[in-house]
């Protein structure tokens, strides 16, 4: 090994944000983390969601943002659907409905 170039390895403790920890060796004393095998959904088979960033919850913004756009756009579709009819009605006052007309 060259001299005065590498680390010093160290006994290390690792500590989680869940209480847990454990020794292993590194160049640091201690590291901490933010999630082990512990306390991770995959090994606990625990049904949770782990958002760091805001993920989740920016999916849902967006999720409801365009539920309420499509809600607009059904309420535009419908309204302009109800003006053509009511269009028809008025350019055909007498003219006789065919059955098809009356189904819908
Ligand atoms: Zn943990």
């Amino acid at each position: 090994m060259k001299p005065g170039i590498h680390p010093e390895y160290v006994e290390a403790t690792v500590i989680c944000a869940c209480g847990n920890t454990w020794k292993t060796r590194s160049t640091r004393p201690v590291l901490k983390t933010d999630i082990c095998s512990k306390c991770h959904p995959f090994y606990t088979g625990e049904q949770r969601i782990v958002d760091t960033a805001g993920q989740v919850e920016r999916f849902m913004q967006r999720v409801e943002t365009s539920q309420r756009l499509q809600q607009v756009s059904d309420e535009r579709r419908r309204a302009k659907e109800e003006r053509r009819r009511a269009r028809q009605i008025i350019e055909l006052p007498d003219e006789q409905r065919s059955p098809a007309e009356e189904a819908d």
